[in-house]
């Protein structure tokens, strides 16, 4: 009777601390790794786009709603990137985690977009793409972590005070060991500064911006959709002239395209990560920037412009 009623008292308390387990939930891994940096063991961060997949051809299963329930923070990146969150938050329900809830939070919100196409496209609308409103894959620039880090912080604030001055240190610390990551990886790629690339999908505007690299093209006549035998003719012509020696390809992408271009033109085909998991190496935030600055540094120095 003892040992059942001891064994009652556990579970109960297993149960209430579950419940009191700050969880968030991130569309994409970047968003998950930055989250998790912030929070360290305060939280439970799951991620709903498995890593290794292409995140703009994901289509949510009913776990991912599943997934939801009992969410206090929902990180997205926005601009169109992860368009299908709208249908489900929609399901769910939950004020808390929709738009405008303390909870929501849409991490593309006050970071210098590239390549905005205007504000007139509903962000609800069921036709939205992949890179609607703007080029979404701003986490690829190292110094926008403050504002995305900034947002998921407030938000934590707002759901969980208690947790608040943790994740203030937390983010502090984070953003002070990214800042001399950063100059880091801009002195390792200092001396290709200029460098001509063309890319597989238009992963890397920000990426070039930061490291100021010069992104010649893009493989894809529009974003996931391969690039006609003409339009491959003149790639190929873009590449011999400008003399672009490296492709970067993310790992997941068809790479017939890109191969065939490099057959035809000598360029190698570098691929790189454009996420937290896209290689085993980039295994957080920090990790993805280490291993596609040192890739390409290597790459850049075998085949100089
Ligand atoms: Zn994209």
């Amino acid at each position: 009777m003892a040992v059942t009623s001891t064994t009652m008292t556990l579970l109960f308390s297993a149960t209430i601390a579950s419940a009191q387990t700050l969880r968030i939930v991130a569309t994409t891994t970047d968003l998950a790794s930055l989250a998790r940096s912030v929070t360290g063991e305060a939280a439970q961060v799951d991620v709903m786009i498995p890593p290794g997949t292409d995140p703009e051809a994901f289509e949510p299963r009913p776990s991912d709603l599943a997934k939801l329930r009992g969410a206090s923070v929902l990180v997205r990146v926005g601009l169109g990137y992860d368009h299908w969150l709208d249908k489900l938050l929609m399901m769910h329900g939950d004020a808390a985690i929709n738009r405008r809830g303390a909870g929501y939070v849409d991490a593309s919100v006050g970071i210098p977009l590239l390549e905005v196409k205007g504000r007139s496209l509903d962000p609800a609308s069921t036709d939205a793409h992949a890179h609607g409103l703007a080029n979404p894959h701003y986490w690829l620039d190292p110094a926008n972590a403050e504002v995305m880090t900034g947002a998921i912080a407030e938000a934590i604030s707002g759901v969980a005070p208690t947790a608040a001055e943790k994740v203030t240190a937390r983010r502090a610390d984070f953003l002070a060991r990214l800042k001399t990551s950063l100059t880091g990886w801009e002195g390792v790629l200092g001396p290709h500064r200029g460098a001509k690339l063309i890319a597989y999908h238009n992963t890397w505007p920000y990426f070039a911006r930061r490291f100021r690299l010069d992104l010649v093209d893009v493989i894809e006549s529009k974003e996931g959709v391969a690039p006609s035998p003409a339009r491959l003719a003149k790639l190929a012509s873009i590449i011999r002239e400008q003399n672009v020696r490296i492709i970067v390809h993310e790992p997941f992408a068809p790479d017939d395209a890109s191969q065939l271009l490099a057959r035809r033109t000598g360029a190698a085909v570098l691929k790189l990560a454009p996420s937290v998991g896209s290689v085993p190496e980039a295994s957080d935030y920090v990790a993805l920037f280490e291993y596609d600055v040192a890739v390409l540094a290597r790459a850049l120095s075998a085949a100089p412009n």
